[in-house]
């Protein structure tokens, strides 16, 4: 592959896609230069899309629902363009999970394993697109009852930086197996892989123009969706404190339906007949892969107590043999934060002198170039402490103080604001099955963590959001379903 030439042609592609094109900027619009996480260096100019480009985009969608072309495709023909977008995508896999890894910093195997990943979410959801269903109940010989499942309509859809292609996925394949029109915003530090997707599904696909658009921007065009009277969904991926922000967008717009993907402070329960070794390795990239930088990260550890100190001896062992490094580097572990304000906010953590005593490992910068932070762990802290409670965002793992009882460790891993995830280490099914039930989560792992495969669904509990992306229940976010009485 040559790598300045995928270069050149993505500055071609940098830009709105509306109308199943990239648009020629006009004065309005601001070109911003992305900067490399992992050196600091420019990295690509990028033309981010204005408020008036949100309403060419709701005028398309709302015009290509309506149209001849895109009422008269059947599911199968939705099937299969969704079934060619995965073989865009795996047939671009290489230069997409370059530039994954170049722009979020992301270590370049787990960009890979990111667009195998996407390119999957698109052949699940093309298996729903033929087989969309109502519900016909048999109670009453006077009526025919049944309900149809209709697309929502335009649907706004906005993802955070930290998976900006699988994000982006896990919400177009099914909007469009459910035939909505979408209008898509990627984060503002990571557009590019997301602009190389509308590139693939222009070339790949006869789909109407306007049926997908792609707006790179911030919170202006954010706010441009959220607010917007003619979109029909808002489904979020991001922060707590921009979720709030969306949902009260709805209830003083047009009260569109909202789903709110947002951040976790996820708790990881390790009991002491687990297989230590097996536990200490998932640990480590619960914690720390894509530098810590997921929804889903484990990021509050509660260790059995006659465990606790071989565990976090181990733990330490195991971080110590982290590669940390260029992330174009196939070898490479641990990437770079995405950019300079994360790198601040975690360093600042660092400067509070009361944990710095709690420090296990890690604790400091990596290298003098880049935005990296080396593996971070703190111990022996107390639960309502700021790092054993609020989302950090970053490679710094938590590890509270042991536990005792079964009792004890359920209680205190809920109590916290937030319910997306958390991780159960144990061989004792009993053990495992009375945490599942009384852990408020939206996924439990147990004996493994960060799994999500498209047939389950995710989503978070309490402050983690509502909704669910995935699985059949993703098809209902993205349907409607209309009843229907017929007197016979
Ligand atoms: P963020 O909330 O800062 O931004 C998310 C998106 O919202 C971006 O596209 C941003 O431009 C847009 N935005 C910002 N202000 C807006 C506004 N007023 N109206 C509409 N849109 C607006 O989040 P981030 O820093 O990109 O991502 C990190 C957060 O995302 C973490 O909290 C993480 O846990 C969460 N997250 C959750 C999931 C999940 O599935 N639950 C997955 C990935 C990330």
């Amino acid at each position: 592959m040559n790598y300045s030439n995928v270069l050149r042609n993505l500055s071609k592609i940098a830009c709105p896609f509306i109308n199943n094109k990239f648009i020629v900027p006009s004065s309005s619009h601001i070109s911003k230069t992305l900067i490399n996480p992992a050196t600091e260096e420019s990295l690509i100019q990028v033309v981010d899309g204005i408020s008036s480009d949100i309403d060419l985009a709701v005028k398309a969608a709302t015009d290509a629902l309506h149209s001849t072309s895109w009422k008269s495709l059947s599911g199968a023909d939705r099937r299969n363009i969704l079934l060619k977008i995965a073989d865009g995508i795996d047939e671009t896999s290489e230069e997409l999970a370059w530039i994954e890894s170049l722009n979020v910093g992301k270590p370049l195997r787990d960009a890979k394993l990111e667009v195998a990943q996407s390119a999957e979410c698109f052949r699940f959801f093309a298996g729903y697109a033929d087989k969309l269903a109502g519900h016909t109940p048999c109670v009453d010989n006077n009526y025919r009852l049944y309900t149809t499942r209709e697309p929502v309509g335009v649907c706004g859809l906005i993802t955070s930086f930290n998976y900006p292609l699988l994000l982006a996925s896990w919400k177009l394949a099914p909007s469009l197996a459910c035939g909505n029109a979408i209008i898509l915003k990627p984060a503002p530090q990571t557009p590019l892989t997301t602009l190389m997707l509308a590139n693939i599904i222009s070339f790949e696909t006869i789909l109407p123009p306007g049926i997908i658009s792609v707006i790179p921007g911030d919170d202006v065009v954010g706010k441009s969706i959220t607010n917007h009277e003619g979109i029909d969904k808002c489904s979020f991926t991001g922060s707590v404190q921009v979720g709030r922000k969306v949902l009260s967008a709805s209830s003083s717009s047009n009260l569109k339906r909202v789903t709110l993907e947002l951040g976790g402070k996820n708790s990881m329960i390790v009991f002491s007949d687990a297989d230590i070794d097996k536990a200490v390795e998932d640990v480590y990239w619960a914690s720390f892969s894509n530098s810590g930088q997921n929804c889903c990260a484990g990021s509050r550890l509660f260790l059995e107590k006659n465990i606790h100190d071989e565990f976090i001896d181990k733990l330490r062992k195991r971080i110590e043999k982290t590669k940390i490094g260029n992330p174009l580097d196939e070898t490479v572990d641990f990437g770079p934060l995405i950019d300079q304000t994360q790198f601040q906010n975690i360093q600042k953590i660092f400067n509070n002198k009361i944990i710095g005593n709690k420090l296990l490992i890690g604790g400091k910068r990596f290298g003098d170039v880049g935005y990296f932070i080396e593996p971070t762990v703190f111990y022996d802290l107390d639960d309502f402490e700021y790092i054993s409670q609020e989302e950090i965002f970053g490679p710094v793992l938590s590890i509270l103080k042991p536990f005792n009882t079964i009792e004890e460790v359920i209680e205190r891993a809920n109590n916290t604001k937030f319910g997306l995830t958390a991780g159960i280490w144990t061989y004792n099914y009993l053990k495992a099955e009375k945490v599942i039930r009384e852990i408020k989560v939206g996924t439990a792992w147990v004996n493994c963590y960060n799994l999500t495969p498209p047939c389950l669904p995710f989503g978070g509990n309490k402050l983690s959001g509502f909704g669910k992306e995935l699985g059949d229940e993703s098809i209902n976010e993205f349907s409607f379903i209309k009843s229907v009485i017929f007197s016979l």
